[in-house]
């Protein structure tokens, strides 16, 4: 069992995380990134550089710590990202686990018993990533959207489990809001409380129900994408998060961007750079630039802000520790 929050840099108490944002990634390749040889080589020390760059302006926010929930199979770097977090002065957390079944690489883990993916996990938790000695603070889960495949099934019953085992929590990806509760059922199926996770992109539709009813279970949910505006509006995002707050879940909700801040290959064919261009607000700084100061015209405290960027991600690692 690990008593403290596994860093990219060692060991961190769940008091001393700090100001926290839940969901940011330093580096995302897709399954088979490097086939699109039309994008130039990655260039390893000038992505370190652009993150350092914009992890040092989210420093000046007074953020001490980001999760980087990047999965085993989403060209995941724990190294880059230990070389971000000691460059920037920022704590990262990295992430074990897989994504969705649909964009992800599931050929090895469906050869696997589901004891037999636990055990990657809790490896990759205990003792690190390959011969890194880098060790993982949360375990990444997926499912598509309006249902869970078996593989995706089998992948959530084996993460829970060795969340269970390790006392390290979880955190997931949904798409178009489905399926947050087939998450929670099996990781409760599995006698993880859910508390322990975070039902991740939860502010993708305007379903106000929908994100009270995670709440209501126990579990953290995630407003995790402001600034990614292709599918839904930050202005619902505020309205949605506020009215959590209003109806007394102040508690469960956790922001973020999902901002991927350096591409491997492309992304859906396309330069990821021009993706960035047509999001301007799509940075990790755009929750304390704009945000922020929104919610507080519509009457919350600096105080309710800090409970969420500070209290919900301690207690978040405290709980899953105590178990
Ligand atoms: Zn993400």
């Amino acid at each position: 069992m690990v008593t403290q929050v596994n860093t990219v840099q060692g060991k961190v108490k769940p008091e001393d995380l700090g100001r926290t944002l839940i969901h940011e990634h330093v580096l995302v390749g897709f399954p088979g990134w490097f086939m699109d040889a039309r994008m130039p080589a990655f260039n390893r020390r000038e992505a370190v550089a652009r993150c350092v760059d914009a992890f040092q302006q989210l420093h000046a926010y007074g953020v001490r710590t980001v999760i980087d929930p990047c999965p085993m199979d989403l060209g995941r770097n724990v190294e880059v990202i230990a070389e971000v977090s000691q460059k920037s002065g920022i704590s990262l957390i990295c992430a074990t686990g897989a994504y969705v079944e649909s964009m992800g690489i599931p050929y090895t883990f469906n050869a696997l018993t589901v004891d037999q993916i636990a055990e990657c996990f809790q490896k990759e938790i205990e003792d690190g990533v390959d011969a890194t000695g880098i060790r993982c603070g949360v375990i990444k889960i997926a499912t598509g959207e309006g249902l869970v495949s078996d593989y995706e099934r089998k992948v959530l019953t084996a993460a829970a489990k060795a969340a269970k085992f390790t006392g390290v929590p979880l955190i997931s990806h949904t798409e178009n809001c489905s399926c947050g509760h087939d998450q929670i059922d099996i990781a409760t199926g599995q006698g993880l409380p859910a508390s322990h996770m975070i039902v991740g992109h939860s502010d993708g539709r305007d379903d106000h129900d929908y994100q009270k009813s995670l709440a209501d279970r126990g579990a953290y949910v995630g407003f995790d994408r402001f600034g990614l505006e292709m599918m839904i509006s930050d202005e619902i995002r505020i309205k949605n998060l506020k009215a959590m707050v209003d109806c007394g879940h102040k508690d469960r909700v956790m922001v973020s961007h999902d901002t991927v801040n350096c591409w491997e290959g492309s992304y859906n064919g396309g330069d990821p750079a021009d993706l960035n261009k047509t999001l301007p607000n799509w940075k990790m700084t755009h929750l304390f630039e704009n945000i922020f100061p929104e919610l507080k015209r519509m009457g919350m405290s600096q105080e309710d802000l800090d409970h969420i960027v500070i209290e919900n991600p301690r207690r978040y690692f405290e709980e899953a520790k105590t178990y």
